[in-house]
């Protein structure tokens, strides 16, 4: 399938630095109207669908889409609108807000790694390990409330050690057969304001409207920073970050839908050929219901 545009230009790549201010949160639209948007997604899906059932079928791979982004950002839509089409029993979505006491417990991997995508399965997860060098970074609260002995803690590289252990982790995945495909929904701050606000105005998305959002809004520099270097310095070819202009809900949609799109092309996903042995029980098989039909 034609892809609607080169999608490695999202693609963040390894070791090269990354200005998100100069990248775009809003790209000219990749559909001309309402109906060639859905028709499009519609497309997607479906192609997306039958390459999950190929995965499924091989039992040996599996895939781990992580999405990333400031409150509103869009990543719930987004793993809505795209993963509808599929086989609910070939993908798990785990969201990670903030972690349970006894989640605490724990190494800051153990909630993520307990959740990962078995072989041929698709494992979203909604905010990842990631908030481990984004909130944890900017909110030094967070961190303190980890109950880390204070000598790590205060080591000159800490930071840079989590971004090597998350390096790391993820080519230990990659050599297990996992590819790891990472969203960052890049929306700006007029945006996050408009959609807060409408969260606020319209009884039907009351819900969706935490008071937290506010206070993270109030550290957006930080925060930006924070993804900044978290981008840069943890997107690899094997497992890269795609920064998605996410400003038009739709677009951000269709960019992502190609990106998985791809990435399973690429996967040289085929479906299992059938032992000698199996051959010989479908013909067996076969005989059986033919007989059957003819004893009638
Ligand atoms: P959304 O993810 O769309 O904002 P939500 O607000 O309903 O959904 P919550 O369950 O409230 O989801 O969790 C999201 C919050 O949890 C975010 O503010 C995020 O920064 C925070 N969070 C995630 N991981 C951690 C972590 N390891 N430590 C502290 N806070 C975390």
């Amino acid at each position: 399938m034609k892809l609607d545009c080169p999608i490695s230009q999202f693609r963040v790549a390894a070791d090269k630095s990354v200005k998100l201010k100069k990248t775009a949160t809003k790209i000219d639209p990749l559909y001309t109207s309402d109906q060639d948007y859905e028709s499009k997604l519609a497309n997607y899906r479906e192609e997306i669908a039958h390459w999950q059932s190929v995965l499924f079928a091989g039992q040996q791979q599996s895939l781990l889409l992580i999405f990333q982004g400031m409150d509103s950002a869009g990543k719930g839509g987004a793993i809505r609108h795209v993963m509808s089409g599929i086989n609910p029993q070939g993908c798990q979505v785990h969201s990670f807000g903030r972690p349970s006491e006894e989640e605490l417990a724990h190494d800051y991997l153990w909630r993520c790694l307990v959740r990962l995508p078995r072989r041929g399965m698709i494992g979203i997860f909604d905010r990842s390990y990631y908030e481990e060098v984004l909130v944890v970074r900017v909110k030094p609260e967070v961190l303190a409330g980890q109950s880390l002995p204070t000598s790590l803690v205060q080591q000159k590289n800490f930071w840079k050690d989590r971004y090597n252990d998350i390096r790391h982790h993820e080519s230990y995945l990659h050599r297990n057969g996992t590819k790891i495909v990472k969203f960052f929904l890049h929306l700006s701050a007029d945006e996050q304001r408009k959609r807060l606000l409408a969260r606020i105005d319209d009884p039907g998305k009351n819900w969706k409207f935490r008071l937290g959002d506010l206070d993270c809004r109030s550290h957006w520099a930080g925060f930006q920073k924070a993804y900044q270097e978290c981008l840069e310095q943890t997107s690899t070819a094997e497992s890269p970050w795609y920064i998605v202009p996410a400003d038009d809900k739709r677009n951000a949609r269709l960019v992502v839908s190609q990106v998985i799109l791809q990435t399973m092309q690429k996967m040289d996903l085929k479906f299992p050929t059938a032992s000698s042995g199996l051959v010989q029980d479908l013909a067996t098989a076969r005989k059986l219901l033919q007989d059957e039909a003819a004893a009638h």
